[in-house]
């Protein structure tokens, strides 16, 4: 089985959320949660950015022993030299460098040509490991370059020293089906993926399918996902961690493959990312949302307690919930009721149960949830 390393870029990318912005201190907070969850590698920032960026990816490169500690810069001298003095006192530095490769890029933001863009590619990569040994190159943009060119532009980085090549899918672009075949045809074409360079993956979700967009291409071969907590990221967000990383446990023996997550802090990741960023969690969003482990529906909830297998693929503890949670509503049966009534302390058999579950169902019917603190005042 292979094991897929999650890079997780919630300090960066994530921060880069409009209305997320995250202090130094909350970044380390953040980060040291990070370690526990069992993260490979943890993307700390943009040291050239802001003192402030650089101070965090500082702090946070002195306080993390186990995962690897990255900094993200441009293909340009003074920000690869920026980022590794804000690395000096990392356990395992990384530097990500990355510069566009796609044609509106090229032409637009860069005005370069192929070949003068392969030739900064070359050098940031040489610079970088002339600081560390670490050292990831993306291709910004990927999903809208030429194949062709992408893979001289990624055999120039590896020739360089890159020991990590991200495909990234910036804008939210490929569809499965297609970006899977993408990266099959890059590893074909490169075959240094087949010995020891990692080829990651970094895909947005403007049109929802970054999660299914990462799978895939760990079907195809990457080695590497990055992602954020809660799928943070700049407009609609990068994959998010707990999707991909619950979705390859999940389904382990499909994909034959697995990451090193401790899934039991995922939910604590979670809660501590949408609270210190101030960005809510959707109620119904997969793993993390206040109903991912909810059962409403009488026959669900029926289901549920006599074999929890049969409506959920998770245990809501495995990704660190302290339980499932039966809501009790005017969808809900018998069964849940009685259930809820007994953990109370409230015994009622029969009749009495019918008239209780009639009462019940009176009160829903005006509520959407029916509380505790409102079955206690049931008269019966
Ligand atoms: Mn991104």
């Amino acid at each position: 089985m292979r094991t897929i390393k999650i890079f997780d870029t919630t300090l960066r990318d994530g921060e880069q959320s409009p209305g997320a912005s995250l202090t130094t201190p909350k970044k380390i907070q953040i980060a040291l949660q990070l370690e526990k969850l069992g993260v490979d590698v943890i993307e700390a920032g943009f040291p050239i950015a802001s003192p402030d960026d650089f101070n965090a990816v500082s702090l946070i490169g002195q306080k993390i022993k186990k995962a690897a500690v990255c900094g993200l810069c441009r293909a340009l001298d003074q920000d690869i030299d920026r980022a590794f003095d804000a690395l000096k006192g990392a356990v395992k530095p990384r530097i990500h460098t990355f510069v566009g490769t796609s044609p509106l890029h090229l032409q637009y933001i860069l005005h370069k040509t192929r070949q003068e863009v392969i030739q900064m590619a070359t050098a940031a990569v040489k610079r970088a490991r002339g600081y560390v040994k670490d050292v990831e190159f993306s291709a910004m943009d990927a999903s809208r370059t030429d194949v062709k060119y992408l893979c001289e532009v990624i055999r120039a980085a590896i020739a360089a020293g890159a020991t990590t090549i991200n495909v990234p899918d910036t804008v939210g672009y490929a569809v499965p089906s297609e970006w899977g075949k993408f990266i099959k045809k890059i590893i074909a074409l490169v075959p240094a993926f087949n010995k020891n360079i990692i080829l990651s993956v970094h895909c947005h979700n403007d049109l929802g399918l970054s999660t299914a967009n990462s799978l895939v291409a760990v079907e195809a071969g990457a080695r590497q996902v990055e992602c954020a907590i809660n799928g943070l990221g700049e407009r609609g967000g990068n994959a998010s961690l707990e999707e991909v990383v619950m979705s390859l446990r999940t389904r382990k023996s499909y994909f034959d493959a697995d990451t090193r997550i401790n899934t039991r802090e995922i939910y604590p990741a979670s809660r501590m990312v949408s609270e210190l960023s101030g960005i809510a969690v959707q109620r119904n969003k997969a793993i993390v949302g206040a109903n991912a482990f909810a059962h409403e529906s009488g026959i669900h909830q029926d289901g549920v307690l006599k074999k929890r297998e049969t409506f959920e693929i998770m245990r809501a503890q495995d990704v660190g919930w302290p339980c499932n949670q039966i809501v009790l509503g005017k969808h809900s049966g018998r069964h849940a009721l009685k259930t809820r009534l007994s953990h109370l302390g409230i015994k009622v058999e029969g009749k009495k149960l019918q008239k209780f579950y009639e009462r019940f169902i009176k009160i829903a019917d005006r509520k959407k949830e029916v509380t505790d603190a409102d079955l206690k005042r049931i008269k019966y």
